[in-house]
């Protein structure tokens, strides 16, 4: 029912004080602020109100997307009110002032012990050479340059020592891998050797990578859910090929996304420091560890993996700590995050996410096969809770993945189209990443909408398919700052030689 007012004859509300008026706080829309640019360039001359400056920003940031509506990525993007708070409290304290901060120091240990242990590491009985060892980083790419230059490091000393040539290392791994490792290879002077995927295998054969190993290997690495189809590379038969044909290379597992599911998962999957080549191993805790980035972990075996020379004894406010990063001060926030995930979850609760997730993935892959996809990724916890997929060849097809995905984003979901891995015939892809916060009720909004997105599809003619993208390509170019004009091109990355798209993660 709606009310309905009588208008009354009234005056001008009187201000009691005239003081009132003057220190009356601005109305955010009512300032000068409101009519004029945000500095860009330069810093203005004065200060702005800090509640202008705050709403202004907010504005402007609600043109980012939904990060629920994010599909694309494997980053956290929910986290109980109680952790932000806790976060929130720890954002003002430097991680690295161990001194000032020590229960902080003692968190991160405790963060590490329980990670560690889920990863099988060996510990001895007070024997420090047997002891597993870790620390935190800002995510996984800083754990596998960490980790790259541990087995560099490693390998030189063991060539020198021999009286051999220790100046071209090589590391060999899939060229499905994530950028970080192309990155970690050109900036500590490892060459690249690649395992190419092909149309129908998109994670490393075991053979060939280990058939690639030479004197100049410093290690293998083995993705532990790959990010273009989440599938879990062979860790074991790497291990074992490598036992059976007596050759000595160390094995990094990088488990960024799948070092937190395959535990509660796969359990009884033997691709840890259960299998002695196992080396080293980084997770990301800001993937399925739960927490928001950036936060990552790095593990290596026993102190012969990690040599000594790459760790820094800094004496800090009068205590000497050991350190290995790539940075100094960082805020403590994450690993405080961590904790409280581990401790609140405890492994019933994040066995009962992964189950769950790994539950909704099975079901959405059953859905896009009935909608006549060709499903890339391996369900039924073989691999990450995502779902990889793409359109049934058929030469009568006006779109492609790209426009699918393109259609998709005008509803909010991201769910991004890419181009696989070099040597699998330019093959195009769309992957749906199943996070905590993507439940039952939202893949059934997310299936009708990708059903109407199809049906859009099919009733636009190629003129119109092809203005339409095109419109949509140039709109989303647009909206993402210009890269700077004198990298374009580059032609070094596997993207730039091969095509190949990299996975959001
Ligand atoms: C995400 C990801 C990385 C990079 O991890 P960050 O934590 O984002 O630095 C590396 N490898 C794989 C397999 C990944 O999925």
């Amino acid at each position: 029912m709606v009310h309905l007012s009588k208008v009354k004859k009234g005056k001008q509300a009187q201000r009691h004080r005239q003081e009132q008026d003057e220190t009356a706080s601005p109305y955010v829309y009512g300032t000068h602020y409101a009519t004029e640019e945000l500095p860009e360039h330069v810093m203005s001359e004065r200060e702005m109100p800090a509640d202008v400056a705050l709403r202004l920003i907010k504005d402007e940031l609600s043109l980012d997307g939904n990060p629920l509506l994010n599909l694309a990525s494997f980053v956290t993007t929910y986290m109980e009110d109680e952790a932000q708070s806790l976060m929130t409290d720890a954002m003002s304290k430097n991680f690295i002032d161990f001194e000032e901060y020590p229960q902080t120091a003692h968190i991160q240990n405790r963060c590490i012990n329980m990670i560690a242990n889920l990863l099988h590491a060996p510990t001895s009985d007070g024997n420090h050479d047997q002891d597993c060892l870790g620390t935190s980083t800002v995510g996984s790419s800083e754990a596998i340059m960490l980790a790259t230059l541990a087995m560099k490091k490693r390998w030189q000393n063991q060539r020198k020592a021999a009286g051999k040539d220790w100046t071209r290392p090589n590391m060999v791994m899939n060229s499905a891998v994530q950028v970080c490792w192309e990155k970690a290879a050109r900036y500590f002077d490892v060459e690249e050797k690649y395992v190419y995927c092909t149309e129908t295998r998109y994670v490393m054969d075991p053979q060939a990578a280990v058939e690639m190993v030479d004197e100049n290997t410093i290690g293998i690495c083995a993705i532990m859910g790959t990010t273009y189809t989440g599938q879990y590379e062979d860790v074991k038969a790497i291990n074992d090929l490598l036992k059976a044909k007596h050759i000595d290379c160390p094995i990094h597992v990088d488990a960024a996304s799948g070092g937190f599911v395959a535990p509660f998962v796969r359990p009884e999957l033997e691709w840890d420091f259960r299998l002695e080549k196992v080396v080293s191993i980084n997770v990301s805790g800001h993937k399925y560890g739960l927490v928001y980035p950036g936060v990552g972990w790095v593990f290596w075996r026993s102190p012969e993996y990690l040599p000594q020379e790459l760790i820094f004894n800094v004496n800090y406010l009068g205590s000497n700590q050991a350190t290995f990063t790539l940075n100094f001060s960082k805020g403590a926030s994450h690993v405080i995050g961590q904790y409280y995930q581990l401790i609140r979850l405890g492994k019933h609760g994040y066995r009962s996410i992964m189950h769950n997730l790994t539950q909704l993935a099975d079901y959405f892959a059953d859905e896009m096969k009935k909608l006549g996809f060709i499903i890339m990724s391996d369900g039924n916890g073989r691999g990450l809770p995502l779902v990889a997929f793409r359109l049934t060849p058929n030469d009568d097809r006006l779109y492609d993945e790209f426009s699918l995905a393109h259609v998709l984003r005008q509803r909010g979901w991201v769910i991004p189209a890419y181009t696989m891995a070099p040597h699998s015939n330019q093959l195009k892809m769309m992957r749906v990443v199943m996070r905590e916060d993507f439940s039952m009720h939202r893949c059934q909004i997310l299936i009708e909408d990708i059903k109407s997105a199809l049906k859009s599809l099919e009733e636009m003619d190629i003129e119109m398919i092809q203005k339409y993208t095109q419109h949509l390509q140039a709109h989303s170019a647009r909206k993402v700052p210009q890269q700077h004009a004198y990298y374009n091109n580059e032609k070094h990355s596997l993207q730039g030689k091969t095509g190949k798209t990299h996975g959001v993660c």
